[in-house]
């Protein structure tokens, strides 16, 4: 056998058939493709959470503290998992590893944990990269994940309608805390067609949700163009710390 058809034939094996954190093989190609002890190991967001941001949640609230104190534009978050152990490590692997197959396992996890929620929407929009930063890396992480999602839902994937105008700095990069971070996206959404957006409720897709920062910038740009809803959607979100046990 050819050397390049091998590597397209392994290609194909890793996708379907091989745990997509481990690579062990599975018994059955499923729709997560992850064995059960990488399953496991994952930090699964389970049903105290946040009922605006969908983190995890450490005190009999119904709302984190974040949520609490901070204006969101969104209506609700949502995402299977924090980002923790091998789920970060699924996000890092890519975004920054290249590794487009991830995508529809991703996916598929994303997709159910929406169904699970029962929530209905009228469109996916994958959050936008800007137009240097998209040539930079050479495809846009959230709409690959965006696709798979539309498709499974039978919904609309609306590419065009919002684009990301400003390159702002990586959040991580920015010292002076929620302001700065807010301050930074202020104006990085544009909407270039308000009918498509007008009336409906939108299913917007990212890899990871941290701050937040980013999402509820595209949602207020959203809702200023008639949105009725947006609903976030990712892959993974960070968590609140659990309170320190008084008296340990
Ligand atoms: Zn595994
Ligand atoms: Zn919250």
């Amino acid at each position: 056998m050819n050397t390049k058809l091998r590597g397209w034939l392994s290609r194909l094996f890793v996708k379907d058939y091989n745990c997509i954190v481990c690579g062990r093989e599975l018994a059955a190609p499923g729709r997560y493709r992850l064995c059960s002890p990488c399953y496991v190991l994952m930090e699964v967001i389970g049903e105290r959470t946040c009922l605006k941001c969908g983190k995890m949640l450490f005190a009999e609230e119904q709302y984190c503290l974040d949520c609490q104190n901070n204006e969101r534009s969104f209506d609700r978050a949502l995402a299977p998992f924090a980002y923790s152990g091998s789920a970060a490590t699924l996000v890092r692997r890519l975004k920054f590893g290249r590794q487009r197959y991830l995508a529809d396992a991703m996916a598929n996890l994303m997709t159910d944990k929406l169904l699970e929620a029962e929530i209905l929407a009228d469109v996916v929009i994958p959050v936008p990269l800007s137009s240097q930063r998209q040539k930079e890396r050479g495809f846009n992480q959230s709409e690959l994940l965006g696709e798979v999602i539309a498709n499974g839902l039978n919904l609309p994937l609306d590419l065009t309608s919002v684009r990301r105008v400003k390159d702002t700095l990586a959040s991580s990069g920015l010292t002076g805390g929620r302001r700065a971070r807010e301050e930074n996206m202020k104006g990085a959404f544009v909407v270039t067609d308000k009918a498509a957006i007008k009336g409906n409720v939108v299913l917007a897709v990212d890899d990871v949700l941290t701050t937040g920062a980013t999402m509820n910038e595209l949602s207020e740009t959203l809702k200023k163009a008639g949105a009725k809803k947006v609903v976030a959607l990712t892959f993974a979100t960070t968590s609140e710390k659990p309170p320190i046990q008084e008296g340990y």
